[in-house]
């Protein structure tokens, strides 16, 4: 079980530099994401949200403001299997196997651990997130659901304390991508992990988290955080409930209030 940290964010700016200058992509952005919880990011294109994920897993340093992970700068931390990322392509080695893709993050990741182990344990996820049976197929044998769940599993089988996902099911048809959050719910359950969730579903993240932070149109800041007060483990049922759709159609409101500016 990984030992999930909470995240802090703090007056956090995100300036990159272009031929025409700089731009800003956050500003003064504050978030707290609690360990083991599900928090969900939403907001208009191009408002930082990717560049939240990439700030959070040290990709990115910030221009301005300070990360913690528990109690320590980001900055001094070796993240390396730590914080686990899916995308929204699954991005696989199109020569390798579902199960050689798997193993091969845990290669790079858990270089001590004995190749029979890492074998077992990738078995294990392509199991767990349903492909038992393709895990000798090639991505290209494979449905864009099935492909994305070799992500999933890649993401997981170090067993990172943050799971960072930036809008991982935006390419699925809709009932495969319904299918996906009941499995990351059920995944979420036993592996109570940190996520940090990017979608542009709203539906999808009231679902799916105990949080959502909503952003404002670049530069991203923080319009507002709600908690999402569903019980779990949290079924398709809540979908058809009044509380539900009024949360939904409180943030679409936010969202409608803050367009997308033209990139
Ligand atoms: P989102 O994921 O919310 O759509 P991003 O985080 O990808 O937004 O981008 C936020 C803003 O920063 C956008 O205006 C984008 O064009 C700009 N941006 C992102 N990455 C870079 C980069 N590497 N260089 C310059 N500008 C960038
Ligand atoms: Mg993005």
């Amino acid at each position: 079980m990984p030992n999930a940290p909470h995240i802090s964010i703090q007056g956090l700016d995100v300036r990159y530099r272009t031929r025409d200058g700089w731009v800003t992509a956050l500003e003064g952005l504050d978030l707290e994401v609690p360990p083991r919880s599900f928090v969900s990011v939403v907001g208009p294109s191009g408002c930082g949200k990717t560049t939240l994920l990439k700030i959070v897993s040290g990709i990115l340093r910030p221009s301005r403001g300070l990360v913690f992970l528990d109690a320590t700068p980001i900055e001094n931390l070796r993240l390396e299997g730590q914080v686990g990322f899916v995308f929204q392509r699954p991005l696989l080695l199109p020569w390798r196997s579902a199960l050689a893709n798997v193993v091969l993050a845990s290669e790079i990741v858990q270089k001590t651990v004995p190749r029979a182990e890492r074998l077992a344990e990738a078995r294990r996820w392509l199991e767990i997130t349903g492909l038992t049976g393709f895990e000798e197929r090639l991505p290209h044998e494979l449905s864009g659901g099935m492909q994305q769940r070799v992500a999933l599993s890649r993401a997981l089988v170090f067993h990172p304390r943050i799971l960072l996902m930036d809008e991982p099911f935006a390419a699925l048809d809709e009932i495969t991508r319904e299918a996906m959050q009941g499995e990351l719910l059920n995944i979420w359950s036993h592996i109570e992990n940190t996520i940090l969730f990017v979608t542009h579903s709203i539906s999808e993240a009231v679902l799916l988290s105990e949080r959502v932070v909503v952003l404002s149109a670049r530069p991203g800041r923080v319009q507002e955080i709600l908690d999402i007060p569903f019980p779990r483990p949290r079924t398709e049922a809540l979908r058809g409930e009044r509380e539900f759709t009024e949360l939904v159609q409180h943030i679409r409101g936010k969202l409608r209030a803050a367009p997308a500016k033209a990139r």
